[in-house]
């Protein structure tokens, strides 16, 4: 006999748009409750009385408040099960969002520097990604990124240290405070880990001029282009990227809380869209920035009215400028999620 159900029951969660995350920091993923949990465990003081506390620190104003905030959290970061930890929640977040290939990005040298060594960051972070897949569905690779506002022979000497890790790391990265520090700082570098065959990427264009995306195209050789926002100043830079379909990897939320643009609906995305730039949608430091990639999506497609041919572009766009070149049956496999999505009309 049919009883009717006393309350309606909810509506099933339409499935979020397969996607691969690019552009992520690990360490930006450090929310406060694990935060306060590796503090306890570490014997770590945090100048905060709470979780509420901490949070409402995280509603920082200024990119120095957000550096201090960023850079003061890690030191609840101190073995390699911290590592293990961090990585495997980001995982779990980033999978119930769409996540199906994560490119993580990690910096050695905010670690080294107090008394953390290479190996415990990436032995840490390894053991979380080699399981993401049974205990996620979640594909990895891992990019390591050297500080620009560091030294060059700081950077020379961590891809010296990394070596005895460089079957876990796919490529190398550019990071931390862009204006004042231009790529050219970092050929060598890069120059040593082309040698290496890591993969380059770097960030450019966020703070600092388009120059910078041109020489980190030029100088670096990188394969992609962290933010890139402001490469829309120069019109011939752009008709380079779109023909040599060089991705750019926005973190919309981001820009907003660093104040790279005004507001979400300021966001230059569309435009670069419509120019026919292989941009992706990523998250950034989602701790810290207001929302983790599926939130970056959602808010894009509310405030700046993407429709669902745009959406499923961004979603194409991340698993072709992946590095998943050693894997294309995976990435074939990827691309056919996307097509197949539904957005349940919208
Ligand atoms: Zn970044």
């Amino acid at each position: 006999m049919d009883h009717p159900q006393p309350h309606p029951q909810p509506r099933p969660q339409s499935r979020p748009l397969p996607k691969a995350e690019l552009h992520l920091h690990i360490e930006g993923t450090l929310e406060p409750e694990l935060a306060f949990a590796l503090a306890a465990r570490n014997g770590v003081e945090l100048p905060y009385r709470d979780t509420e506390e901490l949070r409402a620190a995280y509603r920082f104003s200024d990119l120095q408040s957000f550096l201090d905030l960023y850079y003061g959290l890690m030191a609840v970061l101190r073995t390699a099960e911290d590592f293990t930890e961090l990585a495997d929640a980001y995982l779990a977040r980033a999978a119930a969002q769409g996540v199906r290939h994560a490119e993580i990005f990690f910096d050695p040298q905010a670690h080294t520097a107090r008394g953390v060594p290479l190996g415990t960051v990436v032995e840490g972070l390894g053991a979380a990604l080699d399981r993401s897949e049974e205990r996620h569905g979640v594909s990895t690779r891992l990019i390591m990124c050297f500080l620009r506002d560091e030294s060059a022979e700081s950077a020379l000497a961590t891809l010296e240290a990394a070596r005895p890790y460089l079957d876990r790391i796919t490529g190398v990265g550019l990071d931390s405070a862009e204006v004042g520090h231009p790529p050219a700082k970092f050929r060598e570098v890069y120059e040593a880990a082309a040698a290496l065959g890591l993969r380059r990427v770097a960030h450019a264009g966020e703070e600092g001029p388009a120059a910078y995306v041109r020489e980190a195209l030029d100088v670096l050789g990188v394969e992609r282009i962290d933010h890139g926002l402001r490469s829309m100043e120069d019109p011939e830079l752009v008709s380079r990227l779109v023909r040599d379909r060089v991705p750019l990897t926005l973190c919309p939320l981001s820009n907003v809380r660093l104040r790279a643009v005004d507001t979400l609906a300021d966001h230059p995305l569309p435009s670069m869209l419509a120019a026919g730039l292989v941009v992706t949608v990523n998250s950034d430091d989602p701790a810290y920035f207001g929302g983790y990639v599926g939130d970056n999506f959602d808010a894009v497609r509310a405030t700046l009215g993407l429709s669902p041919d745009q959406l499923r572009l961004l979603a194409r766009n991340s698993f072709e400028a992946s590095f998943l070149d050693d894997d294309e049956p995976r990435r074939a496999r990827y691309l056919a999620e996307v097509e197949a999505h539904d957005f349940d009309g919208a």
